[in-house]
């Protein structure tokens, strides 16, 4: 009986109609809303929209009840949304890489199906060219890369082929990378203050690709030692002035003058949590304090915003994203100018992209990948990863000089048959039931190089 209850009761939730929160009837959105940059630097999304074995489940193209989806998105004069493809260090390590690229297979998904509404922001020039076509840019991001440890700066370049252009290497807990803001590895030990030799690495390979650090979850050694050894500057994409509330994620005024004084930008969260010790009580106003605060300290152009939307709960009054034109209105109304307003909205972030990600084009992709079948798709056993090179049999100098197949920052045994121009990895028996990442790679006899990623899974 109670079973029965309790099954009628999950149906009536499950296809329960929410209230969406939503502006005000007949409130105008602010001129200054729709014509600024707004970029949004962090969202949860992504973690929502799969289920607990990587299938993706719930279509943000439509109204959902999740706080960030399409229609939301450009209710609220949204520009550009980053979204976070979160892992912790608290799985095994091929679980969290398994879990990382279900969401950006989930990521990926959402952008094919949509491509007159959102495409994915990959060069500087990629948030004009949304702009002109009235669609919303999207930036893969990760959070939390414990899974770079080893295989390091060859996995990391797989992940920039899929798109990843912003990185946190923590979230809490510390891990093989560097301390985050637990200042504990996830089985409780105390960890070794900063970067790691594998994190320094990273840095170093994240500023060769051009990928923006993240310094979200770090602790404050972590910090300093990115901003000692990273030639870019930096970005805390979700986060809040420890001054108005004293919480370990958020930066203290000194922190904030180190990150000015780099060229980095600070992103305001909305998440109640983080900005009052008054949960109840905090609106878009307490998110202007924490603004107001940091750009005392910091300076208007190292002020932008990170709702955390999805990953917290978020303020009165900024629910969701078709919200955003609140926050315009109340900077406004806080005597902040339209050239601040842009500034802090997006144009902030807009400059770090300019700064740190590489201009030039991703190019033509070198091959046809035959197995898997599309982005995402299944080898069944024994699987075999195969592609077909498209220059084969054209001029000499299109001839491959070498070839390479990768899986999962490893690279595997392979072979390439001249004749089809087929390149071919020897079945893959050990690897386990998972999503995975595989690149084709091709150097040619004229000396220029080119690869093709794409993630698949092992059923
Ligand atoms: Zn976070």
């Amino acid at each position: 009986m109670a079973g029965i209850l309790l099954a009628a009761l999950a149906a009536l939730v499950e296809h329960a109609t929410y209230p969406v929160p939503s502006l005000p009837a007949g409130m105008v959105v602010p001129a200054i809303h729709i014509s600024a940059t707004v970029v949004d630097a962090h969202c949860d999304t992504l973690m929502r929209i799969v289920d607990k074995n990587g299938n993706p489940t719930t279509d943000i193209g439509s109204e959902t009840a999740h706080a960030v989806d399409l229609p939301k998105l450009e209710r609220g004069h949204v520009d550009m949304q980053f979204f976070a493809a979160f892992s912790s260090a608290r799985y095994h390590k091929e679980q969290a890489l398994g879990r990382c690229l279900a969401l950006i297979n989930a990521f990926h998904r959402t952008v094919r199906e949509y491509p007159g509404r959102i495409v994915t922001a990959l060069v500087p020039g990629s948030l004009s060219e949304a702009a002109s076509t009235g669609r919303i840019a999207a930036v893969l991001a990760l959070e939390g890369a414990d899974f770079l440890g080893q295989e390091g700066p060859e996995l990391l370049r797989q992940l920039h082929d899929l798109g990843v252009r912003s990185v946190g290497l923590t979230w809490n807990d510390s891990n093989a990378l560097a301390e985050g803001i637990g200042r504990r590895y996830a089985d409780g030990t105390p960890s070794t203050p900063g970067l790691t030799a594998a994190g320094r690495k990273i840095i170093a390979a994240m500023d060769d690709l051009g990928m923006i650090i993240d310094l979200s979850h770090a602790s404050e050694v972590t910090v300093d030692d990115v901003l000692q050894q990273s030639r870019q500057p930096v970005i805390v994409t979700h986060t809040a002035a420890y001054a108005l509330r004293q919480h370990s994620r958020n930066l203290s005024d000194m922190q904030a003058r180190k990150i000015a004084s780099n060229d980095g930008v600070i992103c305001v969260m909305f998440g109640s949590a983080f900005l009052s010790g008054n949960v109840m009580s905090a609106t878009v106003d307490t998110v202007v304090d924490h603004i107001d605060h940091l750009v005392e300290t910091a300076g208007v152009d190292h002020v932008g915003i990170g709702s955390d939307f999805d990953g917290t709960v978020t303020v009165n009054g900024l629910e969701n994203s078709s919200m955003m034109p609140l926050l315009t209105l109340a900077l406004s109304g806080r005597g902040y100018s339209p050239a601040d307003i842009e500034k802090i909205m997006g144009g902030n972030v807009v400059r770090i992209i300019q700064q740190v990600w590489k201009a030039e084009a991703t190019g033509v992709e070198p091959f046809r990948i035959k197995s898997p079948a599309s982005m995402g798709g299944s080898l069944p056993g024994p699987p075999r990863l195969v592609a077909e090179y498209t220059g084969a049999g054209r001029a000499p100098g299109d001839a491959p000089a070498a070839t390479r197949v990768i899986v999962d920052g490893l690279e595997v045994p392979s072979s390439y048959d001249e004749q089809t121009g087929r390149l071919t990895a020897a079945a893959l028996d050990d690897l386990t039931a998972s999503f995975h990442v595989a690149t084709f790679e091709i150097t040619r006899r004229g000396g220029s190089a080119g690869r093709s990623t794409t993630i698949f899974r092992i059923p």
